[in-house]
């Protein structure tokens, strides 16, 4: 039996997303720049998926830019804004994705800017009122936090960041991979200058995605070429991706509440069925245990050390696919910067199960099952090549 329970990490495909991707692999194949009939209706369905994008997040069409997801979406906002406005203070936080913190660190290391921290409590939440000490002595910053934190599922108020932005003159870019689709943002109601998305968290295709970048920023062209994307971005478009990131970006909004209640519900299964497991000494990572303070598809448990080997590589030999990191000490692997940053509890496995509305109630059943007779078999010894298997944190 397989189960996969990483959706934080990629989802399936929906099969209706497939089916309007189908007609750009066969007979849709002009190519968008050519001004006849081939490539009209090709350029018609890029144009009618900005246009459905926009209208969902309630934006301009012209604020939209086809990017490959959301490490090119990040790396684009933050660099080409660092260096278009000559910022030289960025504020971020130790728990954003490695998407943002590789190209702050690089501007960092070249001299361009100073980076601030933020600190965040015990379960990764940011202190507001550190953040607003930090813009207070330096304005005009360039602020990065990230919405829906990957690993442990923490929501930031983005809303109040956004006023604080304002408030000081900062630009505001938020990593918004993990809850686009899944918290609904009307962007008319308070100001973010970039933020993105990537199709592959919410059933769409792998290598595609957004970035929203505010009409009162004016960029420069970063990839030269061909012109497309309004001159952002010149090379000729994904164009079945692009449709595809459209249509599942549609379905997350029209099935929005069935999917909220499905994955919460099975998010709070999960716990139950952990906490009548019998596994002692079960922590929860940051607000993951949390209804409200974090994402309804991810909960992030801190577990014992097995004298076995690793939980996340055991659960995978018995078909089931999570994510996680390790500071057990006959592990070795460090663990997660996110987990590092917030929580010093030293040898505890930290996994992380994340559902999608493709998981079922037997599905997390069946899961925890396997995580107690894992606990119940710990003492047998095993193959040492399995014994030191490594995994890597996380995606
Ligand atoms: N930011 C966050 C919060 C993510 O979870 C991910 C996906 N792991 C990314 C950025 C990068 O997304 P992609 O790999 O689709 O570019």
């Amino acid at each position: 039996m397989e189960i996969y329970s990483d959706s934080a990490a990629t989802t399936a495909i929906d099969p209706e997303v497939i089916e309007t991707m189908l007609p750009f692999l066969t007979t849709n194949f002009g190519n968008p720049s050519s001004s006849h009939w081939a490539g009209r209706k090709v350029r018609e369905a890029i144009d009618q998926s900005r246009k459905k994008i926009a209208k969902l997040l309630n934006v301009t069409p012209e604020e939209i830019f086809f990017v490959s997801g959301a490490t090119e979406g990040n790396n684009l906002a933050l660099s080409e804004s660092i260096r278009e406005y000559g910022l030289n203070h960025a504020i971020t936080s130790k728990i954003e994705h490695k998407a943002v913190l590789e190209p702050l660190l690089r501007h960092e290391r070249e001299g361009d800017i100073e980076i601030s921290y933020v600190k965040l409590d015990k379960k990764g939440n940011v202190d507001l009122e550190h953040l607003e000490r930090l813009l207070d002595a330096n304005p005009q910053s360039l602020i990065s936090l990230m919405h829906g934190n990957n690993e442990i599922g923490n929501l930031t108020d983005i809303q109040v960041i956004s006023r604080l932005a304002k408030k000081y003159n900062a630009v505001f870019h938020t990593d918004t991979t993990q809850t686009i689709g899944k918290v609904q943002l009307n962007l008319s109601e308070f100001p973010v200058d970039f933020l993105v998305g990537s199709a592959h968290k919410f059933h769409g295709p792998k290598g595609v995605g957004f970035i929203f970048i505010n009409m009162r920023h004016k960029l420069k062209p970063r990839i030269l070429g061909g012109g497309q994307e309004n001159g952002q971005r010149g090379g000729t478009e994904n164009v079945i991706g692009i449709v595809g990131l459209a249509k599942a970006l549609e379905i997350a909004y029209r099935d929005f509440d069935l999917i909220k209640e499905k994955t919460s519900a099975l998010k709070r299964r999960f716990i139950s069925e952990i906490e009548n497991s019998g596994i002692e000494n079960v922590g929860y990572n940051g607000e993951s245990r949390s209804e409200t303070k974090s994402l309804g598809s991810i909960v992030n448990v801190s577990f014992p050390c097995l004298q076995s080997g690793s939980l996340v590589s055991k659960l995978d030999q018995f078909g089931i696919a999570v994510s996680g990191g390790s500071a057990c000490s006959n592990l070795g692997n460090g663990g997660s910067h996110v987990i590092r940053a917030i929580n010093n509890e030293a040898d505890k496995e930290n996994v992380r199960f994340s559902f999608s509305k493709f998981n079922t109630a037997e599905e997390v059943e069946h899961i925890v099952q396997t995580i107690v007779n894992i606990y119940n078999a710990d003492s047998i010894p095993i193959e040492p090549n399995v014994l030191h298997q490594s995994f890597t944190w996380i995606h």
